[in-house]
């Protein structure tokens, strides 16, 4: 028989945003250094089908997994704090199982019954769930779900009532519900409340479902032993089984305020599984690392005016990450791009920074200014990250001013440039679909020996994820090759042609572009080589200038 593994679910209480990711991924990283097998998995109650089609300044960033699955940004955190397999199956959204019963009913696989939340629903929900890790290669000790939302929404409801009956359904075998919950405080009588605690505990007990843990976000307070027993008993939990989390920085810090309050232990109690102490040596030495570093270094980031923190939440952490391995603390600050295009000069605002990044985006807005960016580093030799849109920005900066061609543009933005030295493939020709259609997830790419990527990889072979339409036009390589001075430093190899992954200037210090997303595979444990890279030469830069 497959091996069944024994399930965590991490649901939520008070309000949204309450932290339920680092919870289920910091429980993922105790029990994995236990040597558990871990899965983990995500529900999100909202009707899209991915979050590819939303809106990331308002709902943070698309985490994009290797087999090309537009997901949640939780499940990055999942990806940085342990080793579980991310792909499709990992985010279920309301619309993919809604759009999933539709198509069944549509096919006629229901013969002829009314079709509803309870049993069709629910039952399609518990097919994900054991979908997770029915294939061989999946299995796994323990499998977290985390479900998205607040209890009391109309929207969690079918995620719970599932995840209710799925207890049941491998009944004796034992489940560990987690709950995550805020405790407010309050100036005036200066103390922290439970009471919005006790209400969300008991509309999830209304539902059928009695939480084994429930874990306290509390702010800068720290909860007391009063309030542990006060929660424990009107909650119906055992008192070591209340779990205080106060704000910690840096989030990978957490899992130790975790594991000192025995949060791993007590699962492993629930779940009826016996594992060895874990070894967290290594974890506490990473952050040792990052809280105390050496150098400083600030990156300026060009893009539109960002207003949600989580709209670029793997690029931040992947510099944190580059910060780790250089003993350098990076400063990450974020610039207008379109205040270039409106008499501010580069130089002015960039002078400062040790190193210029170009990220990824969509749409016309603040592109020029974004070419003059690029234009500013590569002519003052300044360290320059591009990734995705920022590969293809530099390359039109290139044609532009080191080609002559003066309306070089993408197609994106110019559907009538003379020169499209970016362009839609012609598989992407024609698509009028928004969701899922993009190139999406791990391509391979050879790496030429020589380069600065061969030397921040240290490999000729390299998988790195996608997320885009538009691509180098190679009708102009030969010519950006020979006479602007671009080296194509890696390609993924198709039977008709060579796509450009990556590529770097020949004279200048540091300037590497990517078309794909390297901060999609970065952790604290293993940062990534290419922002490893950037992070060095833009420390190398400050060092020699300030000897200079
Ligand atoms: N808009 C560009 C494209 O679709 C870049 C996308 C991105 O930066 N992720 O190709």
């Amino acid at each position: 028989m497959d091996k069944v593994p024994r399930y965590v679910f991490v649901t939520g209480g008070v309000v949204s945003s309450v932290g339920k990711g680092i919870v289920a991924a910091s429980l993922g990283m105790l029990l994995e250094s236990r040597g558990l097998k871990i899965a983990m998995m995500k529900f999100d109650p909202y009707i899209n089908v991915d979050p590819g089609t939303m809106n990331p300044y308002e709902h943070g960033e698309v985490f994009v997994t290797d087999d090309g699955a537009e997901t949640d940004l939780d499940l990055g955190h999942y990806q940085r704090f342990t080793h579980a397999k991310i792909s499709q199956k990992s985010n279920v959204t309301a619309g993919s199982v809604y759009n999933a019963v539709i198509q069944k009913e549509r096919r006629g696989e229901y013969l002829g019954k009314t079709v509803q939340v309870i049993p069709h629903i629910t039952d399609e929900i518990k097919a994900r769930i054991r979908m997770l890790t029915a294939e061989p290669e999946d299995e796994a000790d323990v499998a977290i779900i985390e479900v998205g939302g607040t209890v009391g929404d109309i929207e969690s409801l079918p995620f719970l009532e599932a995840i209710r009956q799925y207890h049941l359904d491998i009944s004796p075998v034992p489940c560990c519900f987690v709950h995550v919950t805020l405790l407010p405080f309050i100036a005036a009588a200066g103390e922290l409340k439970t009471k919005p605690t006790q209400h969300s505990v008991r509309a999830l007990r209304d539902i059928g479902i009695f939480p084994n843990v429930i874990i306290c976000r509390s702010g800068t307070h720290s909860l007391s032993p009063e309030h542990r027993r006060k929660i424990a008993m009107f909650c119906n939990v055992t008192e070591d089984a209340i779990i205080g989390a106060e704000d910690i920085s840096p989030v990978y810090a957490i899992p130790l305020n975790f594991r000192r309050q025995h949060f791993d232990d007590i699962v492993l109690r629930v779940l009826q599984l016996d594992a060895p102490e874990g070894d967290l040596t290594a974890w506490c030495q990473m952050l040792d690392r990052m809280k105390n570093p050496r150098y400083e270094v600030r990156i300026a980031a060009v893009g539109k005016y960002i207003a949600h923190d989580d709209a670029y939440k793997s690029i931040n952490e992947a510099f944190a990450h580059a910060g780790i391995a250089n003993d350098c603390k990076v400063h990450l600050q974020w610039i207008d791009s379109e205040q270039f295009e409106n008499g501010v000069s580069p130089e002015d605002v960039l002078k400062d920074f040790d190193g210029v990044l170009i990220g990824p985006g969509f749409g016309k807005r603040g592109i020029e200014g974004k070419i003059r960016a690029v234009q500013y580093v590569r002519e003052k030799r300044v360290p320059f990250l591009g990734i995705c849109l920022g590969m293809q920005i530099a390359i039109i900066e290139i044609a532009r001013n080191c080609l002559g061609l003066k309306k070089a543009n993408s197609t994106e933005f110019d559907p009538d440039t003379p020169d499209p030295v970016i362009c839609l493939l012609t598989e992407q020709q024609g698509i009028k679909e928004m969701g899922g259609t993009m190139r999406l997830g791990a391509y391979r790419c050879v790496l030429k020996p020589g380069t600065l990527a061969h030397q921040a990889y240290k490999r000729d072979i390299i998988f790195e994820r996608h997320r885009h339409r538009y691509e180098f036009n190679n009708a102009y390589r030969s010519r950006m090759e020979q006479e602007a001075g671009l080296v194509v430093s890696g390609v993924h190899p198709r039977t008709d042609h060579e796509l450009v992954e990556i590529s770097e200037l020949r004279d200048h210090p540091w300037f590497c572009a990517s078309q794909f997303h390297p901060e999609f595979t970065s952790t604290p444990m293993r940062p990534q080589p290419l922002f490893t890279a950037f992070i060095k030469a833009a420390l190398e830069r400050k060092i020699s200038s300030n000897h200079a």
